[in-house]
């Protein structure tokens, strides 16, 4: 179930286009015409986030303390190829957005139209309609940058996150 009232943006966010009462995430993959995909991610701007820490949500450097959103499945591998965000920002993305939030059973089956320079959200194509998986809030005060697969990843092997703990739908997200 979808809240029928998207969160309020925080005002760190509110640089930030919005599309029916959301705020687009900074990374999120634009089409020629200027129409956001939601899920789907500018492959320069992820790149870009990674190398300058800059966070994936509100396109910001980061201050001292940054959380990485990762699925249960990237836990082992300690890496992520998605950006991390500041904490405010990953508040807001765990209200706003059902999928980190763990409120869809199943992955969407409607796959998107991509071209090159935008990477496929996380719940296709492989992953349509398969069970949605846990997601966790890893916090950290710094990563590494890796090449994982040909793709730059966030990397935290080698250091002791802050905490990491799974993202609790029944209690709002905290510092
Ligand atoms: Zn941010």
């Amino acid at each position: 179930m979808i809240d029928p009232k998207p969160p309020g943006i925080p005002l760190s966010m509110a640089h930030l286009p919005t599309v029916g009462g959301l705020a687009v995430p900074w990374i999120t993959a634009r089409t020629g015409d200027g129409r956001h995909l939601f899920g789907a991610v500018d492959a320069d701007r992820k790149d870009q986030a990674l190398l300058r820490r800059l966070c994936g949500v509100c396109g910001r450097r980061h201050d001292e303390r940054l959380v990485l959103l990762m699925r249960l499945s990237d836990l082992p591998r300690q890496s992520t190829a998605e950006p991390a965000l500041h904490p405010t920002c990953t508040a807001y993305t765990i209200a706003a957005y059902p999928m980190v939030g763990g409120r869809l059973d199943h992955y969407r089956t409607t796959p998107q139209v991509l071209d090159s320079t935008m990477i496929p959200p996380a719940d296709s194509p492989a992953r349509r309609g398969a069970p949605a998986e846990p997601w966790f809030a890893v916090w950290l005060r710094g990563y590494t940058v890796i090449t994982d697969h040909g793709a730059l990843a966030a990397s935290y092997a080698g250091s002791t996150p802050l905490r990491i703990r799974p993202i609790n739908l029944t209690a709002p997200f905290s510092a």
